[in-house]
């Protein structure tokens, strides 16, 4: 039964990836786009408009329409190349310098410590990489040859420890507890006298806990270990500080805080071992090169800049509480069926993300209910975005000890600006339907 589902499931997505193939534009000479009195205006996209209500702003959010404006000039006009010496090279290194700027006051860092990068992809893989390869060479493997991450890490993460560990490096995963959390005591157990570096999640992408960031990080100091953290989820929806958190490097992607996608940051602390992994020209302050993506450097600060604001901030992730609160109330009195992944304490904004809950369906798999749930007009996520096109149940809820079959059956709503009261009665109201059927 479980495999016809899934054989309908893949003929279902077919038939909608061909009714929304996108129209990408041959160009035949002359203007090759719409002039811009003809055109939507980019942040009234299908995903927002009113017959559908988007709840995966984990996955990815809307374009900010203040980081779209700012990042205009420079796909046009002023699109020098960065690294180059006349004016509109300078004019570009300009922006490219001032975006920095901006986006290093928004991570609590100094800008020569901020490095751009396509993603938080590459920002988790260049530093996981970059730190151990260049702390070993440095130290050698006596000193600095074991690894230590969290076993509910993004991929992002995962797979460049598996990639360490194949070049040499012993590796240990620590597990979260129950509710979702890295112990101190658990990552003090998993530390060695040679453990290079230490890599947690500042808050994970598919539960919503904030781990305890500035206690791990002092955990792994203590036994002279370096500490990473991939911030990607925690950036613009909880006050963040690299400063005040005392981490030795950090991840950021834009496209989760209102920014472009394929543009990310990393934060590094001035004085740690580092070996580039994108080798090339000098871009970067030698740490990543490649011509730089200034438009997407621009956006990302202006979006960044724009969440971190601490006014915004603050209000955005109450109004967000209150929306999660309420809609977990809901899902709580539809019965038994329905139970959160991890406890989520009303009104917790310290060690939950405003905006996300996740939780699973008894009896019902994941992939049919986001399937009728998308008929019905709401996206969303089984688990992490990347990996919402397998049938393998979430490695995360795994890692909390959560059944198999019960982790099939998960299901995550992640709000963001647009998300109201109205949109998340709809969403309950077509759940509840769904569990009567
Ligand atoms: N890390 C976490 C925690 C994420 O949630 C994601 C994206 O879902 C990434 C890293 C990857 O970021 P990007 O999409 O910018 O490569």
């Amino acid at each position: 039964m479980f495999h016809s589902t899934i054989g309908i499931l893949y003929v279902m997505r077919h038939v909608i990836a061909k009714a929304h193939r996108p129209v990408i534009m041959r160009y035949h000479g002359g203007m090759p786009y719409a002039p811009t009195s003809r055109r939507r205006p980019a942040h009234a996209s299908p995903a927002t408009s009113p017959e559908r209500v988007y709840l995966d702003h984990a996955a990815t959010t809307p374009l900010a329409p203040e980081a779209l404006e700012a990042m205009m000039p420079y796909f046009a006009a002023s699109f020098g190349n960065a690294s180059t010496l006349y004016r509109e090279g300078r004019q570009a290194r300009e922006a490219l310098e001032q975006a920095r700027e901006v986006l290093a006051e928004a991570l609590g860092a100094s800008p020569p410590e901020v490095c751009f990068t396509s993603g938080g992809t590459e920002s988790n893989n260049a530093l996981i990489a970059g730190i151990c390869i260049a702390s070993r060479r440095r130290l050698g493997a006596q000193k600095a040859g074991h690894v230590v991450a969290s076993a509910f890490e993004h991929p992002a993460v995962l797979e460049p420890v598996a990639a360490l560990k194949r070049a040499g490096f012993e590796v240990t995963l620590v597990r979260p507890g129950h509710d979702g959390f890295v112990s101190p005591d658990a990552l003090k157990d998993a530390l060695k006298d040679n453990t290079a570096l230490v890599s947690v999640m500042a808050a994970n992408n598919e539960v919503g806990t904030i781990q305890p960031v500035r206690e791990l990080a002092a955990a792994a100091h203590e036994r002279g270990a370096l500490f990473h953290t991939d911030a990607v989820q925690a950036l613009g929806k909880v006050g963040f500080s690299v400063a005040e958190l005392g981490v030795d490097a950090a991840s950021f992607s834009a496209h989760k805080v209102g920014g472009p996608k394929g543009v990310g940051a990393f934060y590094l602390r001035r004085t740690t071992p580092f070996e580039p992994q994108q080798l090339g020209g000098g871009q970067e302050g030698m740490r990543r090169a490649g011509t730089q993506n200034v438009a997407g450097a621009v956006g990302f600060a202006t979006a960044a800049s724009r969440a971190c604001e601490p006014g915004r901030l603050l209000a955005e992730a109450a109004r967000l509480v209150a929306l999660r609160d309420g809609l977990a109330a809901r899902l709580a009195a539809l019965g038994a069926r329905v139970r959160m992944s991890v406890p989520l304490p009303p009104g917790d904004v310290q060690r939950h993300l405003p905006g996300l809950v996740s939780f699973t369906v008894n009896g019902l798999d994941s992939q049919t209910m986001l399937v009728s749930l998308d008929e019905a007009g709401f996206a969303l996520s089984a688990a992490s975005a990347c990996s919402a096109s397998s049938l393998k149940a979430s490695h995360v809820l795994l890692s909390l000890g959560m059944p198999r079959d019960r982790a099939l059956g998960a299901l995550r709503v992640s709000m963001g600006e647009q998300t109201n009261a109205r949109q998340i009665d709809a969403f309950v109201h077509t759940l509840s339907g769904m569990l009567k059927t």
